[in-house]
């Protein structure tokens, strides 16, 4: 059994890379998993995508609104103790734009694609609060399409958040992928910025197709990191 802990006593920088696993122990489900039983017009690749924003911004709200926003949820222990790792000595790299790394106390943060309460007017730019846009979509003083900051599909990642990503990858002696199955790119290609030095670790309940050498910690990361907050 690889020694997660030792690992990370003895790490300089230590680089998460983590995804929707590790906040469904907060509330939040993988909207991804679920892809089998939404009927096309309701796939997220098709409901969050640049395309249905730009065509049909009711339909995008009215999905966006049914599936993505939980703000009754809390980091869990999981959150908690990738916070306080990496603010003493690393980066969480995240494909969650749920927020709950930021809510955890995390400062050391890359959210890779976005968050979900971070929201702008399209036309003024102007910022809104989650909570107006659960109301309307609609700025009312310019007739503008309210949309939440997030990578869609169909839309590049910032160069300046693709950079920040490969600098913590790049930095890390340990890097440690968590509640990702890391089949969704470009975020999955980040690994290819490891340096070949890094040792890889990855925390899943099911064994992953990882890199030679990678390690695999197989368990709930709940209790896997329950020891480290
Ligand atoms: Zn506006």
């Amino acid at each position: 059994m690889f020694d997660l802990k030792g690992a990370i006593a003895q790490a300089k920088h230590v680089t998460f890379m983590t995804g929707a696993g590790v906040s469904t122990a907060s509330g939040i489900p993988d909207y991804r998993s679920k892809g089998g039983l939404y009927a096309d017009a309701e796939r997220p690749e098709y409901a969050l995508s640049a395309d249905n924003l730009a065509a049909h911004h009711a339909h995008f709200h009215d999905w966006v609104v049914a599936n993505m926003y939980h703000p009754e949820a809390k980091p869990n222990v999981i959150h908690q103790a990738l916070a306080k790792i990496t603010n003493e000595k690393g980066t969480i790299v995240t494909q969650n734009v749920d927020g709950l790394d930021r809510q955890a106390g995390a400062t050391h943060l890359v959210e890779f694609h976005g968050n979900l309460y971070r929201l702008y007017c399209q036309t003024c730019h102007q910022s809104f609060d989650y909570r107006d846009y659960l109301q309307s979509d609609i700025h009312a003083k310019d007739g503008g399409v309210i949309r939440p900051d997030i990578v869609l599909y169909g839309e590049p990642i910032a160069n300046a958040v693709v950079q920040a990503a490969v600098a913590a990858i790049q930095q890390a002696d340990l890097l440690i992928v968590v509640g990702t199955s890391f089949v969704v790119y470009p975020f999955a290609g980040l690994i290819q910025y490891a340096r070949p030095d890094a040792t890889l670790v990855a925390v899943n309940k099911e064994p992953l197709a990882l890199p030679a050498g990678a390690h695999m910690v197989l368990g709930d990361a709940t209790q896997v990191f329950a020891e480290f907050v």
